[in-house]
């Protein structure tokens, strides 16, 4: 099975999808959360995508689709896989379509979040992240705290912030969002795959239910 997250930044798609990863069994794969570690153990690849990813933009094409295409030939995600992040602009969405095809796949489901501009603005910057890899659980300093300040309740290394996580960056993420990705809806709403949800504090709908209505509308229809 092939779920994509689609979502401006902030509207909650990797906490979506962490908790269908659980539900589902199969990896969750976040293009971010690659680049990120690249960036950490300092790469020639991390160096490259820390350029774009400072200023708030998109890794090139060529780049992020090679990433994504060696990582569909790992054993751990033949059964299913929840792309988190990607992808991104059309071209990226046509040659997944062209990597699935000669694999006999395609794209099962996507999960397309919508979220009011000036919470998206709001969760962002409060979002703190736990800094152990195999963790990665993520926090909001205000809808969902962690017990004890700066501390995961689950494995109790320290939380951090993401360094794209400020004001100025998120604009320019959204711009980015607007400009390339946000064509992916009608793309998708072609294909006749996509499930649209509103995640708001405003009709108290946050990632933790979206995933319960997500998990249950695949098992409905038989996805
Ligand atoms: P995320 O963790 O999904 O918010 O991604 C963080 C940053 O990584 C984005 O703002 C982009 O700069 C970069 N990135 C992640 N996924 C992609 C993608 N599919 N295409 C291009 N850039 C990406």
């Amino acid at each position: 099975m092939v779920i994509i997250m689609l979502g401006a930044p902030g509207t909650g798609k990797g906490t979506v999808a962490s908790i269908l990863t659980k539900k589902l069994g199969i990896p969750q794969v976040s293009t971010g959360d690659i680049f990120r570690k690249h960036i950490k153990e300092g790469t020639k690849l991390g160096k490259l995508a820390e350029k774009y990813i400072s200023k708030g933009n998109l890794v090139p094409d060529d780049i992020t689709i090679g990433l994504v295409e060696n990582r569909l030939e790992e054993s751990d995600v033949q059964e299913g896989i929840i792309l988190d992040g990607f992808p991104r602009t059309v071209k990226q969405a046509e040659e997944l379509d062209n990597i699935l095809e000669k694999k006999g796949k395609k794209v099962d489901l996507v999960v397309n979040l919508t979220t009011p501009e000036e919470e998206i603005i709001e969760r962002i910057v409060s979002r703190r992240i736990c800094s152990n890899q195999e963790c990665k659980t993520v926090y909001n300093l205000i809808l969902n705290p962690p017990k004890q300040e700066g501390i995961c309740d689950k494995c109790g290394s320290e939380l951090v912030q993401r360094k794209d996580d400020n004001v100025e960056t998120v604009k320019s993420r959204l711009n980015s969002y607007f400009e390339q990705t946000s064509p992916l809806v009608e793309y998708y709403e072609k294909q006749g795959n996509l499930y649209s949800a509103l995640v708001s504090k405003t009709i108290d709908k946050l990632g933790k239910d979206v995933a319960e209505d997500v998990a249950k509308y695949i098992k409905d229809n038989n996805i």
